[in-house]
């Protein structure tokens, strides 16, 4: 069983790594694929008249800020553009493909953030009505039922609270759980980087694996975004995934890379203690 989770930020190809995805899934594998879809957000709020703004919390955490409207809008664009967008192709590629979001049947049970605290002009603020939160538990028997039924499953988030509120959670988050949830041999978590690069801004400087200096270097090197990949993929290896990739979502055969090696793999044994933090998207 294999999770893939394709990243929404600006510049991912879909058509390329949706046609490889498509392609392991008509020769016989297990996959499910989780997306993203922030970009689109960030495009649709602003044609809206709602232009995306950031939560940044005292530590200097950037997340969006999910108001009614915001949500409204995370879903036009999640569930909406991309999920469909992604089924289509699917389905013209003679996959069975199915996309719900985390909210759907609720798959993605989520807890609701609390009082969120925001630096808003050198002054700290209380944000009480944030609709974000985290996946707390996969309803894998659901998503099972469905492949037992020949469908290939699509998700993407919002999430979903015990009391039915629907959230905003983080994609490569929600794809750890459910890759564990559903006992995936691997998960790969594909963007626009090619993994985890020591310096940013110095595309030659990829940490190749957890073997080098432990999964510690590569949440010390990793700024902004990617925490929550490292988060994301060191949840995975605490549920019994074997390996992470953090790799590129781009050129022909992301995939294929991906499972061969590219990008940063963190590995299961690498990453056994609790990982200290975490990062709201
Ligand atoms: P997606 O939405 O496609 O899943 P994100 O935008 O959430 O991807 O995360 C990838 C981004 O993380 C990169 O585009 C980059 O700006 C940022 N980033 C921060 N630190 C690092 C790092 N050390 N290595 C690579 N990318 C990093």
């Amino acid at each position: 069983m294999l999770v893939v989770k394709i990243g929404g930020g600006k510049g991912i190809e879909l058509g390329p790594v949706v046609d490889e995805f498509a392609e392991i899934v008509r020769d016989g594998e297990r996959a499910v694929l989780v997306h993203g879809g922030s970009h689109e957000t960030d495009v649709l709020s602003a044609a809206l008249g709602h232009p995306a703004t950031t939560i940044t919390s005292p530590s200097g955490h950037v997340s969006r800020r999910t108001d009614r409207r915001t949500l409204e809008i995370f879903c036009m664009a999640y569930c909406g553009k991309v999920n469909k967008q992604i089924v289509e192709m699917l389905r013209a590629r003679g996959v069975d493909a199915v996309g719900l979001s985390g909210l759907d049947g609720g798959i993605w049970r989520a807890s609701r953030k609390g009082a969120i605290r925001s630096v808003e002009d050198g002054r700290t603020v209380i944000i009480r009505d944030d609709l974000s939160g985290r996946v707390e538990s996969v309803d894998d028997a659901f998503v099972r039922v469905l492949m037992e039924a020949g469908k290939t499953v699509v998700l993407t988030p919002p999430a979903v609270t015990e009391d039915g509120v629907a959230v905003n959670v983080d994609a490569d988050r929600a794809a750890a759980m459910t890759a564990a949830a559903l006992g995936a041999d691997e998960l790969l978590l594909l963007s626009n980087v090619s993994g985890v690069l020591r310096d940013v801004g110095d595309p030659g400087s990829l940490i190749e694996s957890s073997r080098e200096g432990g999964v510690e270097a590569i949440r010390a090197a990793a700024a902004g975004r990617m925490k929550n990949k490292v988060l994301a993929a060191e949840e995975a290896c605490r549920g019994g995934v074997s390996r992470v990739v953090i790799g590129s979502a781009g050129g022909e055969r992301a995939i294929a890379a991906a499972r061969g090696g590219a990008g940063t793999v963190v590995w299961a044994d690498d990453s056994l203690e609790e990982a200290p933090g975490e990062v709201a998207r």
